[in-house]
């Protein structure tokens, strides 16, 4: 068997992202606008329906920047957030000046637990600060609990940005995920379930938001024929480059989710009889995850003492990457200062849990190595 790297989740391009590249080039499209941006953008509306409006941007995290200010976060307002997730879905709140409220996960998503939630939000109102805007995640593509958080945010009317960077093709109860959030955002980082080398959209029914974003990403000129600006602006508007990489992806996402879900398939089976290995998988029919990385929970206590860091570890040596679960927000030396509401879900969850490789790239030998190397260390 050869030796090369198997990655926890890289690139994966399927064919015409090159077509739609170069018709760029041939047509002198080299810009933050143009053909594939206004395509890109029409196609991930197609994709997630439910009259969906989507601006093109630069990344993820600009898309939850300027979610955030359209919103009217503003410096010195609160912004609960959940804690286990990538920095880039908090960050934003810092960069406005206001100020995060951590919220714990759930055992059945891994996402917002309603109940501490609410908890945050009651404190919060009591303080004078009624939060501004709750960041709820799908991690690792298992879409949270919709409804029973939908249902403590409309009762405090505190609008949804729902981070579904990680949830290109989940569903919840039949509808795309994206599309629940007052905002939605998407990424298209390298490491996501369709790449366009770095990007990022917002989502919205309302169009408005649509307009407003680009308009913010685009450094916020007024209609003047000179350089007009009466707001601050940015610069973070896809390239008509990417957009064509993107355009090309998206031909192959439905292919791309259903071969992450096979990854998800390939450990289930490989850990049904495995004391102490538990795969996350969706607590119903209701949440289908696009699987974009396949997590796995190790109880040492019936694992002969294995922890899932020596799992990493052994993986790593055979040049397999693994990753521990995203460390949550309020235990971040940057982060540890602010409030937090929950018990110790998303902390055992850091330490017990490991994400594998899951790329819809990874092949038959590469499940080999992998299924080998468990079966070695697990003496199976
Ligand atoms: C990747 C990611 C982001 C940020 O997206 P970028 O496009 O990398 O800026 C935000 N939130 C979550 C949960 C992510 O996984």
């Amino acid at each position: 068997m050869n030796n090369s790297k198997i990655w926890l989740s890289s690139p994966h391009m399927g064919g015409n992202e090159r077509n739609f590249v170069q018709e760029a080039f041939d047509t002198n499209w080299v810009a933050p606008l143009g053909p594939n941006v206004n395509g890109f953008e029409k196609d991930l509306e197609n994709y997630l329906g439910n009259d969906s409006h989507v601006g093109a941007l630069s990344s993820g995290t600009a898309a939850i920047h300027l979610g955030l200010i359209l919103l009217g976060v503003q410096a010195g307002d609160v912004v609960i957030c959940q804690s286990m997730t990538f920095s880039a879905s908090a960050n934003p709140i810092l960069y406005l000046g206001a100020t995060p409220v951590f919220v714990d996960s759930e055992r059945e998503t891994w996402n917002l637990c309603p109940i501490a939630m609410e908890a945050a939000i009651v404190d919060s109102i009591a303080k004078g600060k009624k939060p501004k805007a709750i960041i709820a995640v799908h991690l690792y593509g298992m879409p949270f609990k919709v409804t029973e958080i939908k249902t403590v945010a409309d009762k405090y009317q505190i609008p949804i940005l729902e981070d579904s960077a990680e949830a290109l093709g989940s569903l919840y109860k039949g509808q795309k995920c994206g599309t629940f959030g007052a905002i939605g955002i998407l990424s298209f980082n390298g490491n996501k379930i369709i790449t366009t080398s770095g990007g990022g959209a917002i989502v919205s029914t309302n169009k408005e938001v649509k307009e407003k974003a680009i308009f913010l990403a685009t450094q916020a000129r007024d209609n003047a024929p000179h350089y007009q600006h009466s707001q601050i602006g940015y610069n973070y508007r896809m390239s008509n480059i990417c957009a064509g990489i993107g355009r090309g992806q998206m031909e192959v996402l439905d292919k791309h989710v259903s071969l992450r879900r096979k990854m998800h398939d390939f450990y289930q089976e490989l850990f049904q009889n495995v004391a102490g290995i538990t795969v996350f998988e969706s607590p119903n029919a209701d949440y289908v995850s696009n699987h974009w990385l396949t997590a796995i929970v190790v109880d040492s206590d019936k694992t002969n003492g294995i922890t899932a860091e020596q799992i990493r570890l052994v993986l790593e040596q055979e040049n397999i990457e693994c990753r521990p679960l995203w460390k949550p927000m309020h235990l971040q030396p940057i982060f540890e200062k602010y409030a937090y509401y929950g018990t110790q879900v998303a902390e055992t969850l850091f330490v017990n849990g490991l994400c594998l490789p899951s790329g819809s790239n990874l092949v038959n030998e590469d499940r080999a190595r992998i299924k080998k190397v468990f079966l070695e260390l697990m003496q199976l």
